[in-house]
């Protein structure tokens, strides 16, 4: 690849809270898929710049009502369970586990079987502007790498775990690894394998996944710890998921889970902790202090949380925190929608819902904005994964996604006499669906 540019009406969050519009932006890229330049039209390089992009015919122009924005990071997606989304969810969390998670999982050790469903998978999370996914994928080590290859081929950003699971008292026996040893040195095969399907180029990443405390053993979070060390790799798991989780940990340990997870060396800058609904203020001090960051899970934590996520505390905290999808806990693959969801969820928290209850029925000012909830889908997420994306600036990567409003198939509608630039971007947030999203790059490349 070349040096390119793009003329574009842009939007995206640089700053927390806030976000930016540029019309007609010009954004250079060099030929590794980094933004070199981000010039607006009143910079005195604009013409310049545009204009020899126009000569070498390396020069992309949008039409009006294209936006360019971001690509979405989803911090927290099940990629085995995509067959089961929208399925069981009236279901509590340990019997959804048992009765359609674990058996649909174990089926990936047909390599066949995640050949039907991982591909498709990766296709749609990108067609629904997901450059970057953080993936949980099986304990079955040969289709969790497979994963990772589909991903690289396809051009998807990925971060990929196999599960690791040894507690043989809350695995079925058809799900569990056959030794504590055993998944170590699984893990660490898994870790190096990965490093070497994308060696150097820095799109498919390998991650120590421990599933969540009950069904790991302490000598497997302390032997996972110590890879994490040697390895300096990312970490994921579920932190404080539901009231039977976090109980489970304080009965078993009496520790919370990221007193755990710090005890046993998972707790890195480079730690993404799904749904973390009920922290402690010294577990979010000790969050703070690693620089860990947290998935906000919004539509899984309303069936599977029993409590709303403090995501207004997390954002003044600020602490690192993007937004997951969590297929299939959450059934849908748009973090479009998650980042509705956010607003949502924190909206009902804010007024509560108890109807017996006439005053003081949810917790004053705890809601988040359309455009804090922009930042968290974007910049956010590429914050908390410690990776250069969410963000138009030199020397990060172009990840983004073109929203084209006003066309067939496009909910997305713009009425130029009516809306504001943040009327747009809340109807973008909103509206978007997979056929308003024409485009979609990766590191440079299109992937749509
Ligand atoms: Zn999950």
């Amino acid at each position: 690849m070349t040096n390119q540019a793009f003329v574009a009406n842009l939007y995206h969050a640089p700053i927390k809270g806030t976000f930016d519009y540029i019309e007609q932006a010009c954004i250079e890229i060099d030929g590794l898929g980094m933004i070199t330049q981000v010039l607006s039209p009143n910079h005195s390089d604009y013409t310049q710049l545009v204009e020899q992009h126009e000569n070498n015919s390396s020069l992309t122009r949008l039409a009006d009502h294209q936006y360019l924005l971001p690509g979405l990071v989803d911090l927290h997606t099940h990629a085995p369970q995509w067959p089961q989304a929208g399925k069981g969810l009236d279901l509590p969390l340990h019997d959804w586990l048992n009765q359609y998670t674990f058996p649909l999982e174990s089926s990936y050790s047909d390599l066949t079987f995640a050949a039907r469903i991982y591909p498709e998978l990766v296709d749609t999370l990108l067609a629904h502007g997901t450059t970057t996914a953080m993936y949980f994928a099986t304990i079955d080590s040969a289709p969790s790498e497979y994963l990772a290859r589909v991903c690289k081929e396809k051009g998807q950003r990925a971060l990929v775990g196999k599960i690791s699971m040894d507690e043989k008292s809350m695995c079925p026996d058809y799900y569990v690894e056959s030794s504590t040893q055993q998944a170590l040195s699984d893990a660490e095969a898994f870790i190096q394998n990965v490093n070497e399907i994308d060696a150097q180029q820095g799109l498919v990443y390998p991650v120590v996944t421990p599933r969540f405390v009950p069904t790991s053993t302490k000598a497997l979070l302390e032997g996972l710890g110590k890879l994490v060390s040697h390895y300096q790799c990312h970490v994921q798991t579920h932190a404080s998921e539901s009231d039977w989780a976090r109980d489970f940990t304080e009965q078993a340990y009496q520790k919370t889970d990221v007193e755990l997870y710090n005890e046993t060396g998972l707790l890195t800058r480079k730690t993404v902790l799904a749904h973390s609904i009920f922290l402690s203020e010294s577990d979010k001090e000790t969050i703070k202090s690693v620089g860990a960051g947290i998935a906000h899970c919004p539509l899984s934590n309303m069936y599977f949380a029993d409590a709303a996520f403090p995501l207004r505390e997390a954002l003044d905290k600020d602490l690192h925190v993007g937004l997951g999808s969590d297929l299939s806990g959450g059934p849908l693959p748009s973090i479009f929608h998650a980042a509705l969801d956010a607003v949502s969820h924190s909206r009902v928290r804010e007024a509560g819902t108890n109807t017996h209850i006439m005053e003081q029925r949810g917790e004053a000012n705890t809601r988040v904005s359309f455009v804090e909830a922009f930042w968290l889908a974007t910049h956010g997420g590429g914050l908390t994964l410690d990776l250069p994306v969410g963000v138009f600036k030199p020397g990060y990567c172009f990840d983004a996604l073109v929203v084209d409003s006003n066309t067939q198939g496009s909910q997305v509608r713009v009425y130029d006499d009516l809306d504001s630039e943040q009327d747009i971007l809340e109807k973008i947030i909103v509206h978007t669906t997979e056929p308003a999203i024409s485009s979609v790059w990766v590191n440079g490349r299109k992937v749509k």
